[in-house]
């Protein structure tokens, strides 16, 4: 029986895919230890881990709103935060590591407090990657601007003094990459499919693509005309209400059922009456509403992407993040969806309608769902980490 630590960022869409592979850990008998923060107990002990709270150093607790918008853009920032966070723990966690004596040490590539407890205490690794795998090869789809390349080396002496800090609490960090990238010697489980992941032919095998682990639906929604078009904008940066308004003025006149998910930060009143056929809810089963969408206009987080093509629903994307902005290309060169360039309300109904009217678009989301249906799931990256475990 092997003793397995997990360690994540406070984040539903980092938490969520490992959720089942501590299930099927733990339904073989194997012991989950789960660092994370209050509010997602409930479902780690769902998933039958032991939960241990790390709430005494949340990534954003000191930080102003406007700092908090920069996190995962301003590497500086991202880097001071992410080392306050590692040395808040680090006696602790290392005084509990070396008393449970974990196999191994499974932690979101976010979580650089795990990955460096590991290497401080010389503990087998393996990182958890809820987005696509980063190399020079896949980089390139993420297209760093300009701007954001000067920002990132101005900002290297100050990234610099937050690697001293750790190098000095015995952390054998060379640079930040150390931390930040994974090398193709460090046991990686990636929850997206060789297809969609891009240049996944240039990661060694000790990466496993396994898959989006996609939750079932709750419940089923009616299909009230022959189309339906889903909008939402996930559940972080959705307070979007011209946008919104600007959806139902393009897709109102539509024959077609429109749902759109606008999170909570609009009240539900500001959109007055509605078309018979348009529903706007703050928040939906995703999933039910997927089972029966022909079309579905994201923001190209991760997780709608992949819930999004698992089901071949075609995607209208608009961007928000360069994470986002990532995926969208990935599903643009794939030819399961397209970029809406323009927020008009023109564009926004001559984009979706392109989706719905020309097939190929549906065709190319249905083989990345089959490429998604072929992976191992939560099962393979359970193979996956006990293989390490083993030594
Ligand atoms: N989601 C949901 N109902 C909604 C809107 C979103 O269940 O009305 C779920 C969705 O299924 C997905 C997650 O919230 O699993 C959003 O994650 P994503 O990575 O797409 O975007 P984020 O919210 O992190 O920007």
């Amino acid at each position: 029986m092997a003793k397995i630590v997990f360690f994540c960022i406070p984040a539903h869409g980092h938490t969520n895919p490992t959720l089942g592979v501590v299930r099927e850990l733990t339904a073989r008998g194997h012991q989950v230890w789960y660092y994370s923060y209050a509010p997602f107990r409930e479902k780690i002990e769902a998933a039958g881990a032991t939960f241990v709270s790390c709430d005494e150093a949340t990534p954003e607790q000191d930080l102003s709103p406007r700092q908090a918008a920069r996190m995962g853009k301003d590497l500086a920032l991202s880097t001071r935060v992410l080392v306050d966070v590692t040395l808040t723990l680090d006696h602790r966690v290392c005084a509990e590591m070396e008393q449970l004596k974990p196999d191994c040490i499974v932690a979101d590539s976010m979580a650089m407090w795990g990955k460096a407890v590991a290497r401080k205490l010389g503990i087998p690794f393996v990182s958890s990657t809820t987005t696509f795998a980063f190399n020079r090869f896949s980089a390139k789809i993420m297209k760093q601007s300009v701007g954001s390349l000067a920002a990132m080396l101005l900002s290297m002496p100050k990234v610099g003094r937050q690697i001293k800090r750790l190098q000095a609490r015995g952390y054998p960090v060379k640079n930040v990459l150390d931390i930040l990238q994974n090398d193709d010697n460090t046991h990686t489980v990636v929850y997206t499919s060789p297809q969609f992941q891009p240049c996944a032919e240039t990661f060694s095998d000790k990466y496993a693509f396994v898959g989006p682990s996609v939750r079932p639906a709750a419940g089923e929604i009616e299909k009230t005309r022959d189309k339906l078009i889903y909008v939402s904008m996930g559940t972080v940066n959705n307070d979007m209400l011209p946008f919104y308004r600007r959806c139902i003025a393009a897709l109102g006149g539509l024959d077609c059922q429109v749902i759109l998910s606008v999170g909570t930060a609009v009240p539900l009143e500001a959109f007055g009456a509605l078309p018979e056929q348009v529903s706007v809810f703050p928040q939906v089963d995703q999933i039910a509403v997927l089972e029966k969408a022909d079309v579905f206009l994201s923001h190209g987080g991760m997780n709608s992407v992949s819930e999004s093509l698992y089901y071949g629903v075609p995607l209208v994307l608009l961007p928000q993040t360069s994470e986002q902005g990532g995926v969208a290309a990935r599903v643009v060169q794939l030819g399961a969806g397209i970029l809406l360039e323009k927020q008009s309300q023109q564009a926004i109904r001559q984009e979706v309608r392109q989706v719905l009217e020309d097939p190929a678009y549906r065709e190319n989301a249905a083989a990345i769902s089959a490429g998604f249906r072929r992976c191992s799931g939560a099962k393979g990256a359970a193979d996956k980490i006990l293989q390490v475990c083993g030594g």
